[in-house]
């Protein structure tokens, strides 16, 4: 890292703390969003208010992304860049998202400056104070991540960024050499650790980047007693939510503006709006997850959720977190659950489980039979872990 993007960040980080402090309640945080929002609609995205802009999903942008960012560059073009057959915009990063439900792996752009900003911010909303003493941080993500390569000489700031495209096992060494004091990874990454005995005794964990399930967060928990542990709700799109110190995920709203739809089974679509980005217009982007408001008894003014997965995994019309708390809540300890288009669901149990009760609740709650399968359950190493999944 250089010392200007640690400046950037440490900056960053500041004005974070800074405004954790000033927003005691819920309207003046809204009035200072309201501003913030009223400046980027008028300066970036070009309007004046945000029913001006049409709702966006991934196609959308795709097929608009010249359009959608400050250089004018088509979406091809940005994907030639994030695999290397052409050189980025200088004092800009181009990247790749993972690539999820669709299979479509959609590029986005951000400049340096706002790259740095990210990661302070994440760094306040993680450690609080503590982000000022320059705590040794760990992060293990996919290549997509904006937050990657931020990395260097660790003077300014002791950060190691771990890619996980190379296999768990690949990892280690850089990890245990490292002795993170913070470590950012997703929860399938860090129950495989915890099952590993890694040498590693880092204070605080956060799950980033998938839906922390109960079998991983009793993994970690066990492998990592002396460690807190939160939540990161992010993706390539933006920082959507931090957890605090009860370990309640809280929207950024003091960097995204959250429209929360009505999505049915009692869930939301977080549609967001980062009036933070410049280089890309991200405005009334549709996450394609869904979340369910919760209470905190922290006392922060910005919303609290748990996130119940993704919009296209529902099967039958019930969202992933229902579907995963039946079978788990019948006597499962792991499974998997998929659903190609409308044919019949497959629930796939591990070796030695119980297999009788997990079916009959899942038939109860979906109305319907299900094929039921034993296999060894293994996390994905360079894919997501989504335990309930539809695909088209
Ligand atoms: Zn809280």
């Amino acid at each position: 890292m250089t010392l200007r993007g640690a400046a950037i960040a440490l900056g960053a980080c500041a004005a974070t703390l800074t405004r954790a402090a000033l927003f005691s309640d819920r309207a003046r945080l809204e009035a200072w969003q309201a501003r913030r929002m009223r400046r980027w609609l008028r300066q970036t995205a070009g309007v004046e208010g945000l029913q001006d802009l049409p709702i966006m999903d991934r196609a959308a942008l795709m097929a608009g992304f010249a359009a959608h960012n400050r250089l004018g560059l088509t979406a091809e073009a940005a994907t030639a860049m994030a695999e290397g057959r052409a050189a980025p915009p200088p004092g800009h990063h181009v990247g790749l998202s993972t690539g999820t439900t669709s299979g479509v792996r959609m590029p986005y752009l951000i400049s340096e400056a706002e790259r740095f900003i990210w990661l302070g911010t994440i760094l306040a909303k993680t450690l609080g104070l503590e982000a000022l003493r320059r705590p040794r941080v760990a992060v293990a993500l996919p290549r997509g991540s904006a937050l990657y390569d931020a990395a260097g000489d660790g003077r300014a700031l002791p950060l190691c960024f771990v890619s996980l495209g190379a296999g768990f096992s690949a990892t280690l060494p850089a990890l245990e050499g490292f002795a993170p004091d913070v470590l950012v990874a997703p929860p399938r990454y860090l129950g495989w650790l915890a099952g590993r005995r890694a040498r590693l005794s880092p204070r605080r964990i956060y799950a980033a980047a998938e839906v922390l399930d109960p079998p991983e967060r009793a993994a970690i928990r066990a492998g990592f007693p002396a460690a807190r542990l939160g939540e990161i709700y992010m993706a390539t799109e933006g920082l959507f939510a931090v957890s605090c110190g009860h370990g309640t995920l809280h929207l950024a709203e003091d960097r995204v503006h959250v429209e929360l739809t009505e999505a049915g089974d009692g869930t939301l679509e977080p549609v967001v709006t980062d009036f933070t980005r410049r280089a890309q217009v991200m405005a009334r982007y549709r996450t394609g997850d869904l979340v369910r408001l919760v209470s905190c008894p922290c006392g922060s003014p910005l919303r609290a959720v748990v996130v119940a997965g993704r919009v296209a995994d529902r099967i039958g019309g019930i969202a992933p977190d229902v579907l995963r708390d039946a079978v788990l809540g019948a006597g499962a300890r792991d499974f998997r659950l998929a659903q190609v288009g409308d044919e019949t669901p497959v629930l796939t149990l591990p070796p030695g489980s119980e297999t009788a009760g997990p079916r009959v609740a899942l038939e109860t709650l979906l109305g319907r039979a299900v094929t039921l399968q034993v296999a060894r359950l293994a996390p994905p190493e360079t894919t997501k872990l989504r335990r309930v999944m539809r695909s088209p």
